[in-house]
């Protein structure tokens, strides 16, 4: 039998819409939904498995899983030794330590003899070991958020997004713990034959990241703006531009940086470029 391998992701949660969307724009297909709890893809050598995201670092590390997508902080708490392959940019969320509204919170130090409920007692300990806080941690598995409410801790260390579930329970982010996205993490101890699927799958998954962040441009210039505009449009090696059947006109085909495109933009009209269209791109091979 050819080998594949074998991905965890979360099976339904915060992470698995990512999840799956990441390996489909791969070109990779296969079954998700229902009841699923494994798939193999139809046109890659790789097995889907779906499963709680708490349980994705220990599957990875003990190699039933060869590779899983999973959030940093699950990852970090569980302790377990993976290969962080690379970050994949979305689930993008903070821990943080919330205290009483009414506390008056100057520093790390007023942590000092606090009672803190956690769902992550090793990355809580791990950060209070590092800024010297003696403060007891009360391991809760869930609605950490009551736990002052109920006289149960003085504050927390949870997940914290917009802050809105601090607020409804009395609470105010005192301090950032840590910053989590979701990664791709390996087993360790990948065969030759898997790492060199999962290269196949990183090229792939290059291409997806690249065209992301990146917008195809088409515009018409007057000749007498090419230079100004061109510069203005680096491209991928360099922009196209082609003659219209108007004289004096070319058109102009580049691709821009999604964080660079409204302030380009202002500087194209400013140079005479008219009918500009801006398209999204699927993928990018360089
Ligand atoms: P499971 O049933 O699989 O155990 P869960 O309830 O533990 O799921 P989710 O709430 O689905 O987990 O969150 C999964 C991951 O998504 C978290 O571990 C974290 O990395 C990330 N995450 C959590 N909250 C947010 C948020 N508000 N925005 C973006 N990402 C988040
Ligand atoms: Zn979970």
């Amino acid at each position: 039998m050819s080998t594949i391998i074998r991905l965890a992701i979360q099976k339904s949660g915060r992470l698995s819409e990512d999840s799956i969307k990441l390996i489909k724009e791969c070109g990779i297909e296969f079954s998700s939904g229902g009841g699923t709890l494994k798939s193999m893809a139809h046109n890659f050598p790789l097995e889907v498995l779906f499963l709680r995201d708490d349980d994705i670092p220990g599957y990875v590390a003990d190699g039933v899983a060869d590779i899983g997508i999973v959030g940093q902080n699950v990852a970090v708490e569980t302790r377990k030794t993976l290969e962080v392959v690379r970050p994949l940019g979305f689930s993008k969320c903070r821990l943080s330590i919330g205290v009483p509204k009414g506390f008056e919170y100057t520093s790390k130090e007023s942590l000092n003899g606090m009672r803190i409920a956690t769902s992550y007692p090793n990355i809580l300990s791990d950060f209070l070991f590092e800024h010297n806080i003696k403060a007891s941690i009360h391991e809760i598995s869930g609605s950490v958020e009551i736990a002052p409410g109920i006289g149960l801790a003085d504050a927390i260390c949870d997940i914290v997004s917009s802050g809105s579930t601090l607020i409804s329970n009395g609470l105010k982010e005192a301090e950032v713990v840590f910053r989590s996205e979701a990664i791709l993490a390996a087993c360790p101890q990948l065969s030759a034959e898997k790492r060199t699927i999962l290269n196949e799958m990183l090229f792939r998954i290059s291409a997806v990241q690249q065209a992301e962040k990146t917008k195809y441009i088409l515009l018409n210039a007057p000749n007498h703006a090419l230079k100004t505009i061109t510069s203005l449009l680096p491209g991928v090696k360099s922009p196209t531009v082609m003659p219209l059947m108007e004289e004096g006109w070319s058109s102009v085909h580049s691709v821009v940086k999604e964080n660079e495109f409204w302030e380009i933009l202002g500087k194209l009209k400013d140079a005479g470029a008219e009918g500009i269209l801006v398209i999204p791109i699927e993928k990018i091979v360089k």
